[in-house]
């Protein structure tokens, strides 16, 4: 008798359970079927009164009917809970949509590729370069004497190289790339390099331990390439870059790797080459370095003596980029402050 009562408890209950979908008619169930005051309870309660066989018998089935029981009620809870979320989740069509994030290039990489660009139709190939270099490609291959002051550990990364074949910098410029190029290549080529350089100096406004720069080299043999060829190519590189007509202007001066060696300028595209505040009333901007490629090079490229003849010029695309947006610290396009980035 006790057994099939049980046994009828535990069918009824689960039904009860499974079919249950408010929470008011679940408080019922659970009162009903696993209260104190529950049939099952009542069972248990008078297990002491049975016959020791029936006991036996009764006892375990009651005890797992409670736990068949209180799984079909946790099952009931989560069913409850999940109908209840899905009713409280209004769907509002009139609701205008979310636009997604959508990201774009940082502005010196846009500019990058611009620089290319304009390149790439005057003949010149994009060519790339490590960061990492050796001592020697940064500065012994380029003629830069053991002494110069630009391997001063205040101005340069140095690179713990200790147990490896060559020391290494972190380059210092991008006219690293040159000699490692000249090895693998016989002229004539023109080649443009984008990249980093970084310095070991104290960061402001106008100036950053990494600078993005750009190396264009043309060379041929001796005689087909001379200074006017730069300074026309130059003029036409900025004419495209600031849509506007600019003048480049050409001062001596002197670098290890190119002979002769010169500064050059641009007319200031503020003013117009009246004269501002950002080119000092000068009229004129300084804009990088560039030379004709000292036979030196040549020969530690392996080139032959005399044979071959062309102009090097590097500058910083960073200082461009402040011109041509008018930003007034360098320091703003590195440091990763998106409100800056999403105004370009
Ligand atoms: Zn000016």
């Amino acid at each position: 008798m006790v057994k099939e009562n049980i046994a009828r408890i535990i069918e009824e209950g689960k039904e009860a359970f499974a079919l249950a979908t408010e929470e008011m008619v679940f408080a019922e169930l659970e009162k009903k079927y696993l209260g104190r005051k529950s049939d099952l309870s009542d069972i248990l309660k008078g297990l002491k009164d049975l016959s020791p066989e029936e006991k036996r018998e009764a006892g375990p089935l009651a005890n797992e009917g409670r736990l068949v029981l209180e799984r079909a009620a946790e099952e009931a809870r989560t069913r409850i809970a999940s109908f209840k979320l899905a009713s409280e989740e209004h769907i509002d069509i009139t609701v205008p949509g979310r636009k997604p994030a959508v990201g774009h290039l940082h502005p010196i990489t846009r500019l990058t590729h611009e620089v290319e660009d304009i390149f790439s139709t005057l003949g010149f190939s994009v060519v790339g370069g490590q960061e990492v270099e050796t001592e020697f490609y940064n500065f012994d291959a380029l003629n830069i004497p053991s002494d110069h002051p630009a391997r001063d550990m205040q101005d340069t990364f140095w690179i713990d190289s200790e147990g490896l074949d060559s020391q290494y910098v972190l380059r210092t410029h991008t006219s690293s790339v040159q000699v490692r190029y000249m090895e693998a290549h016989t002229p004539p080529f023109r080649i443009v390099i984008p990249g980093r350089a970084f310095r070991n100096e104290a960061t402001d406004a106008s100036h950053e331990h990494t600078y993005h720069q750009f190396e264009c080299l043309m060379v041929d043999e001796r005689g087909k390439v001379t200074v006017a060829h730069f300074k026309h190519i130059a003029e036409m590189f900025f004419r495209e870059f600031f849509g506007r007509d600019v003048k480049v202007r050409l001062r001596p001066s002197f670098f290890p790797f190119t002979e002769p060696s010169f500064e050059f300028d641009i007319s200031c595209i503020l003013c117009d080459a009246k004269g501002c505040p950002v080119c000092k009333q000068s009229g004129w901007l300084e804009i990088g370095g560039a030379g004709m490629i000292h036979q030196k090079v040549f020969e530690k490229a392996g080139y032959d003596a005399g044979k071959y003849q062309g102009f090097a010029w590097g500058f910083g695309l960073t200082r461009l980029a402040m011109m041509k947006y008018g930003v007034t610290d360098i320091r703003l396009f590195m440091d990763g402050d998106i409100r800056f980035i999403r105004q370009f």
